[in-house]
């Protein structure tokens, strides 16, 4: 079985929510038609959109962060097993606790759907002039778009009121411009406007 395949059997075997296809595909292709060289990924889980987005082109470069120390581990020896080492520099920690340095053409959120608005106002300053920030999960499995009361689970509920949440944040955001795609789960790219 090709590596890419079984990195994509593991997540599912193991319930880990890695991107869908066309959403991963969708990305890689951002990144060669905007010539992203600087990715900085929140939420690296087993490492494979970091792996794909590398396969975009040469010079890319990705900075991800994981706070599961399991998924960290198993990031680390699948960006070991593509010989990515040099260009995926993953990091333990929660992402709300670190603070980087470096500035990024790309921002990829892909983490706790309930804290986008954190992770986007944190890392905004990393983000090159010009630079892009994108956001998976926007519809949350089609619940977005379901009224709140047919859903039962309270703690569900309570991230797709966080969502809703963030799509609002983002369309009144005077400093980006914002596209939704009905992409994978839900899409969204925000382009930081010039000033
Ligand atoms: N981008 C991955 C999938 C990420 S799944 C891919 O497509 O291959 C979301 C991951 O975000 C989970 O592994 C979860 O542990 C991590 N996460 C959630 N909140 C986080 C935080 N505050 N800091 C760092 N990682 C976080
Ligand atoms: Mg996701």
């Amino acid at each position: 079985m090709a590596m890419v395949e079984e990195i994509e059997k593991y997540a599912k075997e193991n319930n880990i929510p890695i991107m869908q296809k066309d959403g991963i595909n969708y990305l890689v292709n951002f990144i060669k038609t905007h010539n992203i060289k600087n990715v900085l990924e929140i939420g690296t889980a087993i490492g494979y959109s970091a792996i794909m987005m590398c396969m975009a082109s040469e010079d890319v470069k990705v900075t991800s962060i994981e706070r599961d120390n399991e998924r960290y581990l198993e990031a680390v020896s699948n960006v070991n097993k593509f010989h990515l080492d040099d260009r995926i520099s993953l990091i333990f920690g929660d992402a709300l606790d670190l603070k980087l340095d470096g500035t990024y053409d790309l921002i990829f959120i892909d983490a706790a759907k309930a804290q986008n608005i954190k992770f986007f106002e944190k890392y905004k300053f990393n983000l090159k002039d010009d630079g892009y920030i994108i956001t998976d999960n926007m519809n949350f499995h089609g619940l977005v778009k379901k009224p709140l009361e047919e859903i039962e689970s309270k703690n569900v509920r309570g991230i797709v009121k966080k969502i809703i949440e963030y799509k609002e944040f983002l369309v009144t955001n005077d400093s980006f411009d914002t596209e939704f795609l009905e992409i994978g789960d839900g899409i969204a790219v925000s382009h930081k406007e010039d000033v």
